[in-house]
């Protein structure tokens, strides 16, 4: 359940670094890694106390970043590009997977350009297919971040725009 959640991760220099699930945001602040700046009223409940899902860390220790070199193309920032959505049927709910556009066997690269998370159920569909060959369109078009993770954008957070009105509560043995 909380790994649907994301929230936003500012360097100590109250600079965006990057998402991060809410349960690891949970884990950094208990472990006294990082504070809370900002939660969206959802109650987390365990046996002996109760505490808002924090939807804006900020760390305690400053981290470098070498901003020449660029994003690292990985699993774990294609997920953060991509908000950690379905690019076929906006879903964040769904285990993700991710997918080369131009199928790997029709010489499809593995790149930035080619590759966007999928929900199994979307990726099984388009199997060794174009999105055209199969009707399925792209969220949006893939492209290489230039320090997407330093834009914050309200979309990113579904939880941010839910307000504090609707607190809603969590089992943390059930997260
Ligand atoms: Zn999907």
């Amino acid at each position: 359940m909380l790994d649907a959640f994301k929230s936003l991760v500012l360097n100590y220099s109250y600079e965006p670094l990057q998402f991060c699930t809410a349960r690891h945001a949970i884990t950094m602040v208990f472990g006294g890694r990082a504070e809370e700046l900002d939660s969206a009223g959802y109650l987390v409940r365990t046996p002996s106390t109760s505490f808002e899902l924090p939807t804006v860390i900020r760390v305690l220790k400053m981290v470098r970043r070498n901003r020449k070199k660029g994003l690292a193309f990985s699993k774990k920032n294609i997920l953060r590009r991509d908000n950690y959505t379905c690019q076929y049927c906006g879903l964040s709910n769904h285990p993700l997977t991710v997918d080369h556009v131009n199928p790997k066997s029709r010489g499809g690269k593995t790149n930035w350009t080619n590759i966007v998370v999928a929900c199994k159920t979307c990726n099984l569909k388009k199997g060794d297919r174009t999105p055209l060959e199969v009707n399925m369109k792209l969220v949006r078009l893939p492209r290489k971040p230039d320090l997407f993770l330093l834009s914050f954008h309200p979309d990113r957070m579904p939880m941010l725009k839910s307000g504090k009105s609707t607190c809603q509560t969590i089992s943390w043995p059930n997260l």
